[in-house]
């Protein structure tokens, strides 16, 4: 793929290829179906392995965005075992999944699958969180008493595979200031942050509240149904 305009300038983060490049139909399990353009690559700087999905007519948003418009849509979605693949109502990422593969395909744009379960801690220590929560921790709060960071996740990975694919200029689909922030200090450009839906459940309405409080996330938990 030739890279765009900014490809010369210099770059705030190391160099990543694609390594493979494979067509994947998705299917979720209310039958929305889509499909994607899966990206591996090399030399994403964690050594992790984050995959870009190309969703919708990203070649064609990729077009517009050089030529001054619209940029792609693009979502940074970090792994949850529990919630993307066993449904697990103790957070909203299953939903978030399915809601940005659908909002992406219609616009064109990509969906980043970050391998940072737990905001970085990792699925064990995740685990451990939420019987911490269980005695009365918020989700901020059990991290820490684990050891961790508040929130260990690190963009440069995201910022790398978005560079391969020529996209420095982004529309952010996330409620999330952070990634945002994150990105613009990669050398992302973020053209507009884009909310998602509030998925409110029983199971998760408390975890929802403290994200809005702690970290600034755009949730109108009054809205949700
Ligand atoms: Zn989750």
């Amino acid at each position: 793929m030739t890279l765009s305009l900014g490809a010369d300038l210099v770059s705030p983060v190391p160099a990543a290829a694609v390594r493979t490049r494979v067509t994947v139909p998705l299917r979720f399990p209310d039958g929305y179906a889509t499909t994607a353009e899966v990206l591996t690559f090399d030399g994403l700087a964690d050594g992790r392995e984050h995959l870009l999905l190309g969703l919708g007519d990203w070649r064609g948003a990729l077009a517009r965005s050089a030529a001054g418009g619209e940029a792609p849509l693009v979502r940074p979605h970090s792994e949850c075992l529990t919630g993307d693949v066993f449904g697990s109502e103790r957070c909203d990422c299953g939903p978030q999944l399915r809601e940005a593969a659908e909002r992406i395909t219609a616009a064109g744009g990509f969906l980043l699958y970050l391998r940072q379960e737990g905001r970085g801690i990792g699925l064990y220590a995740k685990l451990d969180a939420y019987a911490l929560q269980d005695a009365g921790l918020d989700t901020y709060q059990a991290n820490l008493a684990l050891g961790h960071g508040e929130d260990e996740r690190d963009y440069t990975p995201a910022a790398q595979m978005l560079q391969v694919v020529g996209a420095d200029r982004v529309r952010l689909l996330s409620n999330n200031p952070d990634k945002a922030a994150g990105l613009e200090l990669l050398g992302v450009e973020v053209t507009e942050q884009v909310p998602t839906g509030v998925h409110l459940s029983a199971a998760n309405a408390r975890y929802l509240a403290v994200k809005r409080d702690h970290t600034a996330h755009t949730l109108d938990l009054s809205l949700a149904g």
